[in-house]
């Protein structure tokens, strides 16, 4: 049966570069609900404009906008089989959701937590940088890119930080995780879907680690 793997962690734990390696090197899609909100930024709607609001708070957006996003991305040819959710449920609602979609595609869900330290999540968010051409990600302490600022694929693009990882931002991204998507965790343990990562380490060792478990 195919797989929704749902990788669930607070923000700044490595779920997004772990979701794109597992999309290159097996060729499984990721589903990241950041990265399409983001990409909104390019239209200039009210609903657009209200999402970037919303995301450079911290804060969620809402349950229903978010599903329907996801729902209508997972229907696409590509998601026919197993595919990654990075970011995806994050509320108790977006769960119930979530099992309503997987019964529907025939999918069973199979959730991951990516587990780092508190202290380290601020330094990685706050030193984290992205390219703006491919999305590749950087941290300015422990992935710097081989030029200052400029991303390794893309010599012409400068690498940019994001809107929402200052340190206010930041610390409301941290908060709501611990009040609405950390009690996840537990709802996933009880019915045996759980499985765990320690999201410390070089890429490539957590990298093995959640490739074990797929
Ligand atoms: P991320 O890139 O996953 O850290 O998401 C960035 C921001 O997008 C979050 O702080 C939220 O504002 C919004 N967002 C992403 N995924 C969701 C979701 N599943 N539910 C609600 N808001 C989301």
């Amino acid at each position: 049966m195919s797989k929704i793997i749902v990788l669930i962690g607070a923000p700044g734990a490595g779920k997004g570069t772990q979701a794109r390696l597992l999309e290159e090197r097996k060729n499984i899609p990721q589903i990241s609900t950041g990265d399409m909100f983001r990409e909104m930024k390019n239209s200039d709607t009210p609903l657009a404009r209200e999402v970037q609001e919303i995301m450079a708070s911290g804060k969620y957006v809402s349950d229903e906008l978010t599903y329907q996003m996801v729902k209508d991305r997972t229907s696409r040819e590509d998601c026919a089989g197993t595919f990654v959710l990075d970011g995806y449920p994050r509320t108790d609602v977006q769960a119930a959701q979530l099992e309503d979609l997987a019964t529907e595609q025939e999918k069973e869900i199979q959730a991951i937590e990516v587990d780092v330290p508190r202290d380290e999540l601020m330094r990685r968010l706050t030193g984290r940088r992205s390219c703006p051409v491919c999305g590749e990600i950087y941290n300015v302490y422990s992935k710097p890119p081989k030029t200052d600022n400029v991303c390794d694929f893309h010599p012409d693009a400068q690498l940019t930080h994001r809107a929402d990882d200052n340190e206010e931002s930041v610390s409301t991204r941290l908060e709501t995780y611990d009040e609405k998507t950390k009690p996840l965790l537990d709802y996933y343990e009880r019915s045996g879907r759980l499985k765990k990562i320690n999201g410390e380490g070089s890429l490539e060792e957590i990298y093995s680690e959640l490739e074990k478990l797929i």
